[in-house]
């Protein structure tokens, strides 16, 4: 019984593995990985949480029916349930876990005729009950059912029995039951009264929480852009210039991709390696020693090559082509937003793509939200702002003496020339940057045609030396227009503008509406293409 080994070393008995293997159980669930041993062994209460599905029901089953002796003809074990649906589920959960040990389950719960139930009850040789608070409580009033040999009482899916009003029939059901016995509370959720209830009515019980599965985590911000497939490379361009500490993983589907699109971007001055199949295992390690010292900063790969990069850290994960499916999509996006910081996993697709978008969408359970590529205004401002933070560090910090001194000799010249502070300036920028600002780097990407809900993206103004974060922003901008705030989105702020992305109608009302204000509500509102255009003339 190779396969059921993990539940074997846990001590559980022939008999009991016949029965797990019978019902094709290979190996423990979390929840059933942590309670089982816990409760095969000790006295001690347990609270167990989980989220449904995950084996709740066999993480106490099994240690019970371990436990309880088939010779015993007294009730050694009350499972409360919320539900009849659930006692019934939980009666054939168990019924099937006990295999050939001779234990007796019964169900009882109301709508079931209480006489057939009494009889059973009376009959005795029952070991395990199922039931349903009222019923049950019915029961102990009628005296017909006796639980003072009781080892073991639990309640299932306790989170459900409070929302169903059950707390007081189950704390009366807990106050006739003997001392020493062990309390097992199980529950999806774990609100204030269930541990209350398990404070007040548990010995020092052992808490085990299986944290749900986190399909992504909540640091990483999940967007998409629609693009064409011609298009993409450049929106990539984009991003990666937006973002000056960009660390992060571009996903490919095919070699082919990979190598392409890495030539491409050290064509254009990027740092960039590729990894997939054909890569030697030496240069795959040299290129992943790299990337983990940060010494390189865009990793191109395919999923098989990316597989075991155990790099944690990153700020972005770029599905430049759609995952396969939803499981490889988490898998891709779940190397960012990790360790408490932040992370973007970004995806393009293609018109032809959206619906498989919204499949992976659907089935990841994950949030992933419409986004514009940068406008290339946007892009440019962005790298402005950031080399004038740059200089003015420079200048906080205080220059070099040689540059100082090479700056006396640069006026000299300046002056010898017949040039002034501008133009020297203006000179010094473009020796320094070549063509780092010039728009003509970027291409134009085509405005993927969706027929209503035409997106606009506007240049704004105030930045956050106006003390503007994104949701003052919004609030100036939708207090002004009684636009919703949930219209504006995407939302930018730098020091000294901002971007925000808004329907076509909602951009005309916001330009049209902020033209005529006055004072300290003035400020510079326009469409970015129609900034991108200007900067051209
Ligand atoms: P929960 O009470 O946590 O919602 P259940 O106990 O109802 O979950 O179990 C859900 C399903 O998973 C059941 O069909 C059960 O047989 C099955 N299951 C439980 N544990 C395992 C396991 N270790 N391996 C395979 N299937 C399991
Ligand atoms: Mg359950």
């Amino acid at each position: 019984m190779e396969k059921l080994e993990k539940f074997a070393a846990m001590g559980l008995s022939e008999t009991m593995l016949k029965a797990l293997e019978a019902k094709g159980f290979e190996e423990p669930s979390p929840i059933q990985e942590q309670t089982i041993p816990l409760l095969l062994n000790g006295n001690s209460d347990l609270v167990g949480q989980a989220q449904t599905g995950t084996g709740k029901t066999a993480a106490f089953g099994i240690p019970i029916i371990e436990q309880l002796e088939e010779k015993s003809d007294r009730i050694g074990a009350l499972i409360l349930t919320p539900t009849r649906e659930l006692a019934l589920q939980v009666a054939d959960e168990i019924n099937s876990l006990k295999g050939s040990k001779k234990l007796r389950v019964l169900p009882v719960y109301g709508g079931q005729g209480i006489e057939l139930q009494i009889k059973h009850l009376k009959k005795g040789g029952i070991h395990i009950i199922v039931g349903t608070p009222g019923r049950i409580i019915d029961h102990l009033e009628r005296g017909t059912l006796k639980l003072d040999n009781l080892r073991f009482m639990i309640l299932d899916e306790a989170d459900e029995m409070l929302n169903m009003g059950f707390i007081e029939d189950v704390e009366k059901i807990l106050s006739q039951t003997p001392k020493n016995k062990r309390v097992l509370l199980f529950s999806a959720t774990m609100p204030q009264e269930i541990m209350n209830i398990a404070a007040k009515y548990m010995k020092d019980h052992k808490v085990i929480k299986v944290q749900k599965k986190a399909v992504t985590t909540d640091l990483t911000e999940q967007i998409y852009f629609e693009v064409c497939e011609r298009d993409k490379f450049e929106a990539l361009c984009r991003i990666l210039d937006m973002k000056v500490d960009f660390y992060g993983i571009i996903f490919c589907r095919t070699k082919h991709d990979v190598d392409t699109t890495t030539s491409r971007l050290i064509d254009r001055g990027y740092d960039a390696e590729a990894i997939h199949g054909d890569i030697t295992q030496i240069q795959r390690e040299k290129v992943l020693t790299r990337f983990k010292n940060k010494k390189l900063t865009i990793l191109v790969a395919t999923d098989v090559a990316a597989r075991g990069i155990d790099v944690n850290n990153l700020t972005h994960v770029i599905n430049y082509s759609l995952p396969q499916d939803p499981e490889a999509y988490v898998h891709r996006i779940g190397r960012t937003g990790r360790a408490g910081k932040e992370g973007t996993a970004i995806t393009f697709v293609t018109p032809d793509e959206y619906r498989k978008l919204m499949f992976i969408k659907r089935i990841a359970k994950t949030d992933i939200k419409k986004h514009q590529v940068p406008e290339i205004g946007e892009v440019i401002e962005a790298k402005r702002e950031r080399i004038r933070k740059q200089i003015t560090d420079i200048m906080e910090k205080g220059v070099s003496e040689a540059c100082r001194d090479f700056t006396h000799d640069l006026l000299l010249t300046c002056e010898n020339e017949d040039k002034n502070l501008e133009d020297l300036i203006a000179a010094i920028l473009e020796f320094a940057l070549e063509d780092e600002l010039d728009e003509k780097n970027y291409a134009q990407i085509r405005q993927i045609k969706s027929k209503k809900n035409e997106k606009t993206r506007l240049f704004i103004g105030l930045g956050k030396k106006d003390k503007i974060n994104p949701k003052k922003l919004a609030e100036i901008i939708c207090s002004g227009t009684k636009i919703p705030s949930k219209a504006i989105n995407d939302i930018g702020v730098f020091d000294k503008f901002s971007f925000i992305t808004v329907s076509e109608n909602d951009a005309n009302t916001i330009i049209e509406t902020f033209r005529h204000k006055k004072g300290k509500n003035k400020f510079h509102i326009e469409r970015a293409k129609e900034l991108d255009k200007k900067r051209k003339h």
